[in-house]
């Protein structure tokens, strides 16, 4: 199910280098290369779907399997006083990787959204 091209089924595949948080046979955690925060993870699922938009029945379980895990990944990286989670859908909202990731970040008093 690995796209070609893009970078984040590379990193699954361990073709480029990453800073693993976690990782199980359904979803990788790796440590963002331009954190916005002193905690910002990206979590993603070892399938390859464009976004939120792709999610279906067939591929839903990767999806929850992901938010199940993201309180431990949050509780192993320290941010237990609140943390965010977001997932950018599309060009407006400024995705730059065609790959469902969602950001977890932390560490420090966040601001609103937006
Ligand atoms: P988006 O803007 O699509 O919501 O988020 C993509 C994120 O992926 C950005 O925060 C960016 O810093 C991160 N990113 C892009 N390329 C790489 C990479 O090769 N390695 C890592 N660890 N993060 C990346
Ligand atoms: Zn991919």
């Amino acid at each position: 199910m690995n796209e070609k091209n893009c970078i984040f089924c590379k990193i699954i595949a361990g073709e480029i280098p990453s800073k693993k948080a976690y990782e199980d046979d359904m979803i990788l955690a790796f440590h963002d290369i331009r954190p916005v925060a002193p905690v910002h993870v990206l979590v993603i699922p070892k399938i390859h779907m464009d976004s939120l938009n792709d999610i279906n029945q067939d591929n839903l379980g990767y999806v929850s399997h992901i938010i199940e895990k993201i309180p431990d990944i949050a509780e192993s990286l320290g941010i237990t006083n609140g943390y965010r989670v977001v997932t950018n859908i599309g060009e407006e909202a400024g995705q730059s990787v065609k790959h469902l990731h969602f950001h977890v970040i932390g560490g420090k008093k966040l601001g609103y959204l937006g």
